[in-house]
């Protein structure tokens, strides 16, 4: 057997990151939803201060830890954790660097998929995990082309933000 680790990203593939900051702001009382975002930096597009934007996901743990699943997360992380068990690991990347966000995310993680509290690996740049035998499943094109590049198996999760929400 191939020796194999698949990591999973969290923000926007199992946890609904746009969704919890278009509520926070208030655009979803002002009926916008998640559909309408179409491009990875989406913050401008909706006339949201980045740097307020920054600022409140640099500071609030309490945001990282209360977002919801996305419609299809606890569904994929359920099979690929029957497929995987162990060998599957959460890879996702910190707000900035920030202890807020980190420790929210891990708050996340241990209230929704406690088993998996020891599987998360912090990053910015998943590329270096890319071996012939690891599997990266994530949301943001770059990112997937970057460790495809590296060696390893992307998998690029369809969005509206990304060119594979573009073909569905
Ligand atoms: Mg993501």
């Amino acid at each position: 057997m191939i020796p194999r680790t698949v990591y999973l990203d969290m923000d926007g593939v199992i946890t609904d990151f746009s969704g919890g900051v278009m509520k926070y702001f208030g655009l979803t009382r002002l009926g916008h939803t998640p559909d309408e975002i179409k491009q990875w930096n989406w913050f401008a597009d909706f006339d949201l201060d980045e740097k307020a934007v920054s600022e409140f996901l640099s500071t609030s743990r309490e945001f990282w830890a209360s977002l919801d699943w996305t419609p299809e997360g606890r569904v994929l992380f359920s099979v690929l954790y029957q497929m995987y068990g162990a060998d599957l690991k959460i890879l996702t990347t910190p707000w900035r660097n920030n202890e807020a966000c980190k420790g929210g995310k891990l708050d996340w993680v241990n209230k929704n998929i406690p088993r998996m509290a020891d599987s998360v690996v912090f990053s910015f740049d998943k590329s270096k995990l890319a071996v012939p035998w690891s599997i990266l499943i994530d949301d943001c094109e770059e990112t997937v082309d970057k460790f495809r590049a590296a060696g390893g198996i992307g998998i690029l999760v369809p969005r509206t933000w990304n060119t594979g929400g573009k073909r569905v």
